[in-house]
């Protein structure tokens, strides 16, 4: 383990003085992280967590990978950087594995965050109706409670209170659709006996819109920040085929689902759905650097050629897809297939969900969801009225798995009231006895505040 340079104190008070926490409030008594190894995270007082959000919804293959720290001294050794403009042996070898790992025919162009790739998808989606000769459509359709990244582009996709903070006017286009999320249903149905509304209301946006106008429809194949929102088997099919009949793209946004999360290779792989473009970050590295990218199929590519064969796609971006980067994700990657990690993310998945089975008849759980091995765990004030828990219960919870050791996360809306589900996302080598040390610490902080 690490030794930090400076006692806690010090650290503390230098951290209050010179950094700006991403998120606020401001967190005056954060956690110091020094090291990692596996699924554990050690901070500067020397206590142990387990890292039961991955980081943030990222570190598939757990911390302290000697082989992928590795790979990137090997890459740092060979050259520094060079620009995408040109190629490089890294980018080609993992454009190719991204490929097989989409089990597809897609064109990537690689960028440095989620926020990132989902602005170049914006870009690529409004200019394709250009490259076509028809005429130019800018909008796009999200849907509430979704976060899409934090850049302007990526801000006005997100579908939660967060956007309507400070920063308005956002950029113009964006319009928002009720999320399938059959625990609180928009449309006030019953899954099983609904007509899939939350399907329909996709199409009566764009024909209100004018489908003529819109671009794209950008979607999670689960909503993961927002709280865990997994939608009706049937769902994400009947939006492909309306995509299909307005001629519209249909952009994914795998920053989270992707590279295992949802117990498939991509999120989308669990509908048998064909997307037109889709976006990922996070797990694609593990987080071991940062690198995301914009995945698109080839046919639309082709309408991007000029009549000297070359692309005409503006985009530039100094650090997407470096050599580095592309290496780390490259081992992390070899990792993943090597340790069968997808197989193992829809076994994690089947496991919690037993375990956490007992909690159902808790009455602040009002539901618990799962997407491969991602989990959402819905506090309410109490099953019959489904009120959601307020914050103070929720801080107990998430206090209490600290106490005992288990770092979860708090999604959902940040509109208040809303901000009311427990997300759990353990790396993909949790073993067994972890998932039962993540079920005993969560039934122990539920059990204490009911106590
Ligand atoms: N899309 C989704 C679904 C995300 O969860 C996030 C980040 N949490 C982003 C996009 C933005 O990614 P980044 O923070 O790397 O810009």
């Amino acid at each position: 383990t690490q030794k930090p340079a400076l006692a806690k104190e010090e650290l503390l008070e230098k951290d209050r003085k010179y950094v700006w926490h991403h998120m606020s409030p401001h967190n005056d008594n954060p956690l110091i992280i020094v090291s990692g190894d596996g699924c554990w995270i050690t901070d500067a007082d020397g206590n142990r967590y387990f890292d039961g959000m991955s980081g943030l919804w990222c570190v598939n293959v757990g911390h302290g990978r000697e082989r992928i720290a590795k790979a990137a001294y090997e890459q740092m050794k060979t050259i520094a950087y060079s620009p995408m403009s040109q190629s490089h042996v890294p980018a080609i070898q993992l454009a190719e594995k991204i490929n097989s790992w989409l089990e597809g025919d897609y064109r990537i162009f690689f960028s440095n965050s989620g926020s990132d790739a989902n602005e170049v998808a914006f870009k690529i989606a409004r200019q394709y109706y250009h490259q076509k000769g028809e005429p130019a459509r800018h909008k796009f359709i999200a849907r509430h409670r979704a976060y899409h990244g934090s850049s302007f582009g990526a801000l006005s996709a997100t579908g939660q209170a967060q956007r309507k903070l400070k920063y308005e006017p956002l950029g113009a286009g964006f319009q928002h659709v009720p999320p399938p999320y059959c625990y609180r249903c928009p449309f006030g149905q019953s899954y099983g006996s609904c007509g899939l509304e939350c399907a329909d209301a996709v199409e009566a946006a764009i024909n209100w819109e004018g489908a003529d106008s819109v671009a794209g429809i950008i979607l999670e194949p689960a909503i993961t920040g927002g709280g865990m929102i997994v939608p009706p088997a049937e769902y994400l099919p009947k939006v492909r085929e309306i995509c299909d009949k307005y001629g519209v793209l249909l952009i994914l946004d795998e920053v989270i689902c992707g590279f295992g999360r949802s117990g498939e290779k991509f999120g989308h792989h669990n509908y048998s759905v064909e997307p037109d473009i889709v976006t990922m970050a996070k797990g694609l590295t593990s987080a071991y650097s940062p690198l995301s990218a914009t995945a698109v199929r080839s046919s639309l590519y082709e309408s991007f050629k000029g009549k000297d064969g070359a692309s005409h796609f503006r985009h530039v971006n100094t650090f997407g897809g470096n050599q580095v980067s592309c290496a780390v994700a490259i081992a992390n990657l070899e990792i993943m297939e090597e340790e069968q990690l997808v197989e193992r993310s829809a076994r994690i998945g089947k496991e919690l969900d037993r375990l956490l089975e007992p909690l159902k008849t808790h009455p602040n759980i009002g539901d618990i969801r799962l997407f491969g091995s991602a989990c959402g765990i819905e506090l309410v004030v109490d099953q019959q009225s489904k009120t959601p828990a307020d914050a103070d219960l929720v801080l107990r919870v998430i206090s209490g798995c600290k106490s005992r050791g288990l770092l979860v996360g708090k999604n959902g809306d940040t509109v208040p009231g809303f901000n009311n589900i427990i997300t759990l996302c353990p790396p993909l080598i949790t073993t067994d006895d972890e998932l039962a040390f993540i079920a005993g610490a969560i039934t122990e902080a539920l059990e204490s505040i009911s106590s």
